[in-house]
């Protein structure tokens, strides 16, 4: 009998089901009567009118598809717009949109990390110094990258700082801006300040902080003060704030330029479809327009953690739209999540694997278009179906 090349996941699917950590898909309904505390809409702008129509009025325009990567035919008018829109409000001197937040990391280290040496002398691969609590998008660059990883301790700077010190030749510092899992912000200036002192480079993915952060939502690192530094590159990903799909690099021009032809994930991937193109076009219109929409949602994640906190709940601090809430045990987190949905609530539930440190946690994310009515249900619902300490 040949062996059944397959028969390794049957085993491993056993595994996790023993431990209780199989993830499954659950299709979201359409209209859907729950609270949504577990989506990334941190601005309420996925559904907006104006949104949606640019959307559809996107591919109705250039196609549903943007049908070749970007270099062949999957540039229109309208990325090369959203490239210079993104740029203009970030405080970057060039941005470069690619399908994902997730290809757009991939495609920041690596590229930052070097290209094969086409010139015959051979640049030295940089040291990466990269924050334990980074996202997996940052983590995978990292490996693809094949550079020298350093992680060092969440969110300490002098840690990069010495690292750096220690360290000779070209290296680069890598950063989530805002940590998805806790919702926590990096040291940024402290870590711009270090690189500086090093000449190192400073990469920040500011998935978490576009929207929520800085003047009118212009994000963490405008909002450090680094926005168009010589020596700091931006991730940002299309699908939270802006409540589109797709993600971008943001740094100086000469960056950008070495990414459309370094960038693998840019090279050869399909360019981002027009309507993701055109929805997060008109979500930066708005969020121009409408610069409170970022207090707004600051405020609901403080209401929220103020509310649990004060009946004893263990949550951190939001900087941004995040709030995490710990959970007794992976199985308590589980329930606690389940019981929320059952009364109406989504909010996500994180624990092992995804969390390295093992502490399970519910995950509540803000949105700038709660009402104050609902932001009071939604924390006494967590609260009712909280497990007994
Ligand atoms: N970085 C961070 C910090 C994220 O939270 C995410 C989304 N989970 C990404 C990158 C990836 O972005 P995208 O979903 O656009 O691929």
């Amino acid at each position: 009998m040949p062996q059944d090349p397959f028969d390794w996941i049957d085993a491993e699917h056993e595994r996790r089901l023993a431990a209780g950590l199989v993830r499954t898909l659950r299709p979201r309904p359409a209209d859907s009567p729950l609270v949504d505390l577990a989506g990334n809409d941190y601005l309420g702008l996925t559904r907006h009118p104006e949104v949606t129509e640019a959307a559809a009025g996107a591919a109705r325009r250039w196609g549903a598809g943007a049908t070749g990567s970007r270099l062949v035919t999957g540039t229109t008018a309208l990325h090369t717009r959203l490239e210079e829109s993104l740029a203009g409000f970030c405080g970057f001197e060039a941005a470069l949109v690619f399908s994902s937040g997730y290809a757009a990391n991939l495609a920041a280290v690596t590229a930052l990390c070097g290209p094969p040496n086409l010139s015959g002398s051979s640049p030295s691969v940089p040291l990466v110094v990269s924050d334990a609590g980074n996202h997996a998008s940052l983590i995978d660059g990292c490996r693809l990258a094949r550079a020298e990883t350093a992680v060092v301790p969440h969110a300490d700077a002098e840690a990069v700082r010495k690292t750096l010190g220690a360290h000779e030749g070209r290296a680069l510092a890598v950063t989530d801006s805002v940590f998805s899992v806790d919702g926590d912000a990096a040291p940024l200036a402290a870590l711009a300040e270090a690189c500086r002192e090093h000449g190192a480079a400073l990469l920040v993915d500011d998935a978490h902080g576009l929207g929520v952060l800085g003047e009118g939502g212009r994000g963490a690192v405008h909002a450090a003060g680094l926005a168009g530094d010589a020596d700091v590159v931006a991730t940002v990903t299309l699908s939270k704030s802006l409540g589109s799909q797709g993600g971008a690099v943001l740094g100086p021009a000469r960056v950008i330029r070495h990414l459309v032809s370094h960038a693998r994930t840019f090279i050869f991937d399909t360019g981002l479809a027009p309507a993701a193109v055109g929805g997060a076009l008109a979500s930066l219109a708005v969020l121009r327009r409408e610069p409170g929409r970022a207090a707004r949602v600051r405020h609901v994640a403080t209401e929220l953690h103020r509310r649990l906190t004060a009946a004893g709940l263990t949550a951190v601090r939001p900087d941004a739209a995040v709030v995490s809430v710990r959970a007794p045990s992976p199985e308590a987190a589980v329930r606690w999540a389940a019981d929320c949905r059952a009364a109406g609530l989504a909010v996500g539930c994180f624990r092992p694997p995804s969390v390295p440190d093992g502490v399970s946690r519910l995950r509540l994310t803000a949105r700038a278009d709660l009402t104050d009515r609902q932001i009071e249900e939604a924390a006494g619902t967590v609260l009712r179906t909280a497990p007994a300490a």
